[in-house]
């Protein structure tokens, strides 16, 4: 059959971080999620999630004017074909950033598609594992405040998770975390990329006493696989990274280099679900293991769960530890005892809320 339309969603969430917001371009941070629909000439509708962040308007715009006239009127049915297309025409424009986030978009809601169409969840039809659970982590934002950090860790070990993660640069920060959670919590410490490979090592070797899990993208810049692998090899800290990869390519490249032991491909970010599989398959060639990306609530973090019953390796998925004030995928994401339900309905398992749409969507 054929793809009748493609609408952009934008939602602006309520939610509280248990502290001050940062700030990001200007303002403070949004919880804008940029969601997907795409209906079929045959009126099934599927959901898709493109990475929202600040960057939502550039993505909206990049359906708009790019994908939905290349992609309305083709065949939904063969993915690949369709998404091999149009990684192909749209790489002059740029192979990540707000093109590539839509093109993800796209990519979840034509494998929601083909789940309802065949009747099944997508784990099933990943090959994924009968689990009815996937593990996940809570991972704070930054707060650079040691009275805050501690309270958060503390929080998040109360609602059930066994593993958290921090966005804090100081060493003090992650010393206070430990002595906050204690020593059977996993911790892991997200830097965003701050230092060049002797300042990484430098506070690699600082933080090892702390029994990092990880130590997540410590140089800039991300696509430096050989400082990264410099990192790992001497700082003594396992290394995490792979949210700003821009393909399996790119993934290929930094498992070539040894830059990582855990690599973090984003399914909003990537290309989508195609992407995330072909990564996922390179990963277990490798022996790394694969702790993806997912700091969302849409359809994204869906179907990062339906994704993690496929790989082979065990793995945790990323939880944004915030406050929503309402989520468009109701109970569906809910945490208990510091885990995610793999959702059993066809295709991404629960499609959002019309009415948190309608009470929450910007224009
Ligand atoms: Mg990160």
């Amino acid at each position: 059959m054929t793809i009748r339309s493609i609408t952009p969603i934008a939602l602006d969430l309520p939610f509280e971080v248990g502290g001050p917001k940062s700030q990001f371009a200007g303002r403070p941070r949004q919880m804008a999620m940029l969601l997907v629909r795409v209906e079929t000439e045959d009126g099934i509708v599927g959901w898709g999630d493109a990475f929202g962040y600040a960057v939502w308007p550039v993505t909206r715009a990049a359906i708009e004017t790019l994908i939905t006239p290349m992609a309305v009127g083709r065949n939904e049915d063969d993915i690949d074909a369709l998404m091999s297309d149009l990684q192909r025409k749209l790489h002059i424009v740029g192979r990540t950033g707000p093109v590539v986030y839509a093109l993800s978009g796209l990519d979840i809601a034509l494998w929601d598609i083909a789940g309802k169409k065949a009747g099944k969840p997508l784990s099933k039809m990943l090959g994924g594992s009968s689990r009815t659970h996937v593990p996940a982590y809570a991972s704070l934002v930054r707060y650079d405040n040691s009275e805050l950090v501690a309270r958060n860790a503390k929080a998040a070990v109360a609602r059930g998770f066994k593993a958290i993660k921090l966005h804090e640069t100081s060493v003090a920060h992650v010393k206070t975390a430990r002595e906050a959670v204690g020593p059977d919590i996993k911790l892991m410490m997200d830097t965003n990329c701050p230092w060049t490979a002797d300042e990484a090592i430098s506070i690699a070797e600082q933080v090892r006493e702390y029994d990092l899990m990880w130590l997540e993208e410590p140089v800039f810049p991300p696509e430096d696989f050989t400082a990264l692998a410099r990192v790992r090899r001497t700082g003594g800290v396992a290394i995490a990274a792979g949210e700003n990869a821009m393909s399996p390519t790119d993934f290929r490249a930094m498992f070539d280099a040894r830059a990582v032991d855990f690599a973090q491909p984003s399914v909003t970010k990537i290309g989508g679900i195609s992407e995330m599989m072909r990564i996922a398959r390179l990963a277990r060639e490798r022996n790394v293991t694969l702790v993806p990306h997912s700091p969302y609530f849409g359809p994204g973090l869906l179907a990062t769960v339906h994704m993690a019953t496929a790989f082979e390796c065990e793995t945790m998925v990323e939880y944004s530890f915030v406050e929503l004030g309402a989520s468009p995928l109701g109970d569906a994401i809910d945490i208990i005892d510091g885990r995610l339900k793999v959702p059993t309905g066809p295709g991404l398992g629960r499609d959002p809320d019309p009415a948190i749409i309608a009470r929450y969507t910007v224009t």
